[in-house]
């Protein structure tokens, strides 16, 4: 049976494997709910990108908001990848990751002051301002720790990614990035402000895109900007393009990201911006089809008009299908020889948008363990505590050996914090 985009998972003998390891006995040493991510495939994904620019100055920084647990972390910092983040949280995730502050890049339109000063004070590479209200901030926040800031300014390029709108960002309506009319004259300012330095220039234009033309369209538009900028006398010295290419889930059959990154490089060489370093801000694809999501089937139900399979993983372990109406390939982890029936897949959240996946064809009875594709970016970063839900545990594994690099939460923790007033 052929699994979409998963070089890593696969049946032998009947029993789905990620890398050497059946998921059967990953679900009996660990439990389920259960992460499992394949380092090797995490590292086959990587590669492509840094075939591409090899040779060429430049920077490949996982945007870790799709997968932020430390041991993936540490996986591309040893790969010689830096990181894009959007928090403070995410930066002392790097740091305890062993990742070096020195290959951030910090997006984000909403910095605080106190974020701004811990990352100058951890000495990120560059700021990615998303207005020009924080152009001013940041440069008064580095100028009261002694220093400037290295800044680039995430433009809005406003071309269509073609994309999900709740992760299209590079439109006129988005509230990302500097309007393209804008960025002129923020640039000016961010020239004049003696707390900055003014290093690149930064866009990202969405997630999960399919096709490579709006990434050259926004090429185009962003040249046409740094052209512009360099006239008035300001020096840039990286493009930073952002991430966002997408990965197969189903059917959808994104450019493969060295093909992607030859026709950006021939179009940033054709307008003569070839000297420049690049810098790429990967997200899902560095992640996506590394992992999967087990869960265990609870009781198979049959409604009027529906058949329901009740798994013990809900919309708090996998936000994706309820926030985006996400199609994930679902698949068991022993094939059966039975016929199969169709259903819908739920968790047991009270809520209806509480769904894996819709009208699924599945040979399952309850006790069996079934798999969720595509898993490994924006799932466990996006989990929550609804119903008071305990996290999913997640497992690394890499050929025939596998690490727990995340304790399944204990329920009793959710409430740790929590104070309970006199009793009156
Ligand atoms: C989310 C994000 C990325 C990564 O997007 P993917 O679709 O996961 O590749 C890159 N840059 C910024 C600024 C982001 O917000």
């Amino acid at each position: 049976m052929k699994l979409p985009g998963h070089p890593d998972v696969a049946y032998r003998d009947g029993q789905l494997h990620l890398d050497d390891l059946p998921l059967r006995e990953l679900a009996a040493r660990f439990g389920t709910p259960l992460y499992a991510y394949s380092r090797r495939a995490m590292l086959a994904a990587l590669a492509p990108y840094q075939r591409a620019l090899a040779g060429r100055e430049h920077l490949i920084c996982y945007a870790m908001k799709a997968n932020s647990n430390l041991a993936v972390l540490q996986t591309f910092a040893q790969a010689g990848c830096g990181f894009d983040i959007v928090s403070g949280g995410e930066l002392e995730r790097v740091l305890a990751a062993g990742g070096d502050a020195r290959k951030v890049v910090f997006s984000g339109l909403g910095k605080t002051r106190a974020e701004m000063a811990r990352a100058l004070e951890a000495g990120v590479r560059c700021f990615n301002v998303e207005s020009e209200p924080e152009l001013e901030v940041l440069a008064e926040v580095a100028r009261a720790h002694g220093t400037r800031a290295p800044v680039s300014l995430r433009v809005n390029p406003d071309v269509d990614a073609k994309t999900h709108p709740y992760i299209s960002t590079g439109l006129k309506g988005n509230k990302f990035g500097v309007a393209h009319d804008r960025a002129l004259h923020a640039y000016r300012r961010a020239a004049e402000l003696p707390g900055l330095e003014v290093v690149g220039i930064d866009c990202h234009i969405g997630s999960q895109i399919t096709e490579s033309d709006p990434y050259l369209d926004a090429i185009d538009r962003v040249l046409d900007l740094v052209e512009a900028i360099e006239s008035q006398g300001l020096r840039l010295h990286h493009l930073d393009l952002g991430g966002g290419l997408g990965i197969t889930y189903t059917d959808e059959a994104p450019p493969a990201a060295d093909a992607l990154i030859a026709r950006m490089l021939e179009r940033i060489d054709a307008r003569g911006h070839g000297h420049r370093e690049i810098v790429l801000e990967p997200g899902r694809s560095l992640v996506g089809n590394a992992g999967v999501l087990l869960t265990e089937v609870l009781y198979l139900k049959s409604g009027e008009a529906k058949n329901f399979c009740v798994v013990d993983a809900a919309m708090n372990d996998l936000m994706r299908p309820a926030m985006y109406e996400a199609t994930m390939a679902i698949v068991p982890a022993t094939l059966r020889d039975a016929a199969p029936s169709t259903y819908d897949v739920v968790g047991p959240i009270c809520e209806s948008g509480d769904w894996l996946g819709r009208d699924r064809a599945l040979a399952v009875q309850a006790g069996d363990l079934l798999a969720v594709l595509s898993a490994g970016a924006y799932g466990m970063s996006m989990a929550s505590n609804y119903n008071s839900r305990g996290r999913a545990a997640e497992v690394l594994v890499d050929g025939d050996q596998a690490w727990l690099i995340r304790d399944r939460e204990d329920p009793r923790a959710l409430f740790a914090g929590e104070h309970l007033p006199p009793a009156r």
